[in-house]
């Protein structure tokens, strides 16, 4: 491909939106920099403001409607403790997707009545451990319905349960999943099966969630499961709650027009319209057939103008066939609507950081700047990480610096290690030691992909803590306040 020559005028920002506490972050090098020094790997730094100030926008959609409700913070997005006790401190819930989860949020001291699983493989231990502790499970097969059958008779004991729904109807077409029953087999179930075969299990209401970030989809979902609780009614069962699991959107960036100019840009390089934006000019999951580029970027919708509370909202304004929306459906009913919001509640909360260990130049040019940090502590299923890193600079640019374009690489001895797979614009080149933070990782990003290759350590984790004055690490956080 023909490479065009970059012009400073081109190249398109991607202006994370930041919270104050990072800024503040970004003002003092010294501090930062012994962080470095202490734990000798890269660190993860969280606030927990945000995550109350994101857990009240969902809250005040709740009242808005008036809905009896309970949130639950999705865990698996994050593995730091300190966000279930602050979730306790608040007093929502936490979602589980494991053994580990659960116990952890027993033994801080979480109220079994504040926690759902739903893990996608219930081992043995799990079942007993919620059995046991009286933890509301959600079901997603008969195989699992039948190991708690028989854990709960073992125990003497009822095991409450919630059914997941799933392959709900949608413009025209049943939306897959591997999860969980369809309405009318959910209806099958709760009304026959659990009273022939599984008398331990105690339904309690319905769970869904749904993949990707359609707000029509789940509002159609919703209404769907609405209407099985009504099936159930008339037969005498109650559903106490219905669930709607998470997958509300974030907006993280500032700017629409840096987003729009970001896809007009990346489109015209992969067709060899000019320099190219990503490392060998990748098409982040667009194809190029025959010089027509096909599909668009596979990436999060960074930018977006229903964020958490507008998103929920949308979801509740769903109308049925005859005009009904969600939201009155719910309280007519007297149904307590559940939410698992993972991501859009550590908005904000989190960010990521790493030294500069050296500067270089590759074959073509190009500056490549190695940070003590690997790919995977930075990492999620979006194709890349579209926000602007911020440069901690020991010595701040000055008028007489010029900026420079480069590509951040990592410690894993792969060719394809590029943290970000965007060419970004420095206002100088970093030196050796300067601090390179990428914002707003919490959610996902910092953990969910995390490996141990090459037997390096994994990140450090670290709150703030307001009493202290300084960032602390999660296990010794988690302790002081249990
Ligand atoms: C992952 C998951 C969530 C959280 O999803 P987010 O996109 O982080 O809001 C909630 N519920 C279930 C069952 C999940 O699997």
């Amino acid at each position: 491909m023909t490479a065009k020559p970059s012009t400073k005028s081109d190249y398109t920002k991607l202006t994370p939106i930041l919270a104050d506490w990072m800024k503040e972050v970004f003002a003092d090098f010294a501090e930062i920099s012994e962080l470095f020094e202490k734990y000798n790997s890269p660190v993860n730094l969280h606030n927990l403001k945000p995550f109350g100030e994101n857990y009240r926008e969902f809250v005040n959609v709740l009242e808005k409607y008036q809905l009896q409700h309970t949130v639950y913070f999705a865990r698996k997005a994050n593995k730091c403790a300190a966000f279930c006790l602050e979730a306790k401190r608040l007093g929502f819930g936490v979602d589980t997707a494991g053994f580990n989860e659960v116990s952890e949020c027993l033994e801080l001291g979480i109220d079994a009545s504040k926690l759902v699983l739903t893990a996608a493989i219930k081992e043995k231990r799990l079942i007993e451990l919620a059995i046991k502790k009286d933890v509301l499970i959600i079901v997603d097969n008969l195989d699992e319905i039948a190991q708690i059958e028989k854990t709960a008779a073992g125990f003497g004991k009822n095991a409450r349960v919630g059914v997941r729904i799933g392959g709900f109807e949608f413009a025209g077409e049943t939306l897959y999943t591997r999860f969980g029953f369809t309405p009318e087999r959910a209806f099958q179930l709760i009304i026959k099966d659990f009273a022939a075969d599984f008398p331990h299990l105690k339904f309690q209401g319905l769970h869904f969630h749904l993949n990707g970030y359609s707000r029509s989809q789940r509002g159609a979902a919703l209404v769907q499961t609405i209407e099985l609780a009504d099936r159930l009614k008339a037969v005498n069962i109650e559903t106490k709650f219905i669930d709607i699991g998470g997958g509300f959107l974030v907006n993280y960036l500032e700017n629409e027009t840096e987003w729009r100019d970001f896809h007009k840009n990346l489109k015209a390089a992969v067709r060899g319209e000019r320099e190219a934006v990503t490392f060998a000019n990748d098409p982040l999951g667009m194809n190029l057939i025959e010089g027509k580029l096909h599909g668009e970027p596979k990436v999060y919708p960074y930018f977006n103008k229903t964020p958490r509370g507008l998103f929920f909202e949308e979801v509740l304004n769903y109308k049925n066939e005859n005009g009904e929306t969600s939201a009155e459906l719910l309280r007519l009913r007297e149904i307590e609507l559940r939410l698992e919001p993972g991501r859009s509640l550590l908005d904000r909360t989190g960010m990521t950081a790493a030294r500069v260990a050296f500067r270089k130049r590759d074959l073509n040019g190009d500056w490549l700047i190695g940070l003590e940090m690997n790919r995977t502590q930075m990492f999620s299923s979006s194709a890349d990480f579209l926000l602007e890193p911020t440069i901690i600079y020991k010595e701040k640019p000055t008028s007489e610096d010029t900026e420079v374009s480069a590509f951040f690489v990592g410690a894993y001895c792969l060719e394809q290690e590029f943290l970000l797979k965007r060419k970004i614009e420095l206002e100088k080149v970093p030196a050796v030691g300067d601090i390179v933070c990428f914002p707003n990782t919490a959610g996902y990003m910092m953990h969910f992909f995390e490996s141990e290759a090459h037997l390096f350590d994994l990140a450090q984790n670290l709150i703030y803590s307001a009493s202290k004055g300084k960032f602390i690490p999660d296990e010794i956080y988690s302790k002081g306040t249990k």
